[in-house]
């Protein structure tokens, strides 16, 4: 089911992780940000823009992580765009023959991998500019080193949306790209400021992940995060409404990710340390 959010700016929901596809209605057809997860999601999303007699003329991901790659035949061939970073890493992973077979495998425990079309998987043009070519409002792309390698969070200026892409959850901590990083920690509160830069200029906000929010939401997610990354950062426990007793029902597997993140951080301090 669409919901709209904004004037000519609409998002589809996955059961998945609280996933949220975001279309955007241009001036002959929609772009369509971060697709969905679920073959039948996305089927019913397709069937929703059909009965708008809206086709997709455009499609854009956020950045290189799997459930933000995916697409169905039904949306057509249309481009797809990321950042140049962004595409980078999906040609680097998909240049390995055993990478869906990787994602296939990855998502056993999730119990939703028959339902993940990987067919189109990943398909994404690199795109230098700073706005996505089409033909409709003006969506000016702000890159930034954090979550993932190209991550890109989305400004529809003539409708006042911030698309988040992994960042800004209500639900997710703060996920760091620990992998090539030198200093993923002040990357990230790097990308908070930038993300902080654009806040008065939008009235709603589109996580990748959790619910959309309007202005005073959109400040205190950017509060919210920047404490649970000083946290980190200090080796303290965050006192975070996300992680703990106080987690929403179903998401306390959020807690490990947060446990993961502060050990391997711990890890590469040692390491630095032992460098130095
Ligand atoms: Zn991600």
């Amino acid at each position: 089911m669409l919901r709209q959010v904004a004037e000519g700016v609409l998002v589809h929901e996955s059961e998945f992780v609280q996933s949220n596809a975001i279309v955007v209605q241009g001036h002959d057809g929609v772009l369509l940000i971060d697709p969905g997860v679920q073959d039948h999601e996305m089927v019913c999303l397709a069937n929703d823009l059909a009965e708008l007699g809206q086709p997709v003329v455009a499609g854009f991901s956020t950045h290189p992580d799997w459930d933000h790659l995916l697409w169905h035949a039904r949306f057509g061939t249309a481009p797809r765009y990321g950042t140049a970073r962004c595409a980078a890493a999906v040609r680097a992973e998909l240049a390995n023959p055993g990478a869906k077979a990787e994602i296939t495998a990855h998502l056993e425990s999730t119990g939703i991998a028959e339902r993940v079309p990987l067919d189109l998987y990943g398909l994404i043009t690199a795109l230098p500019a700073e706005t996505i070519p089409w033909a409709g409002p003006r969506v000016r792309i702000i890159e930034h080193q954090a979550h993932a390698p190209g991550h890109a969070a989305l400004v529809i200026e003539e409708r006042g949306v911030l698309v988040a892409g992994d960042m800004l959850s209500d639900v997710l901590v703060p996920m760091l790209d620990l992998g090539d990083t030198a200093d993923p920690i002040e990357d990230y509160l790097a990308a908070l400021r930038l993300l902080a830069g654009v806040a008065e200029e939008v009235e709603v906000v589109v996580p990748g992940h959790g619910s959309v929010g309007g202005t005073a939401e959109l400040h205190a997610r950017i509060e919210r995060d920047r404490a649970y990354v000083l946290a980190l950062r200090e080796g303290r426990v965050p006192s975070d409404p996300r992680v703990g007793p106080s987690a929403k029902p179903g998401w306390e597997w959020v807690s490990d990710v947060h446990d993961g993140q502060a050990r391997r951080l711990a890890e590469r301090n040692e390491r630095g340390g032992s460098r130095g």
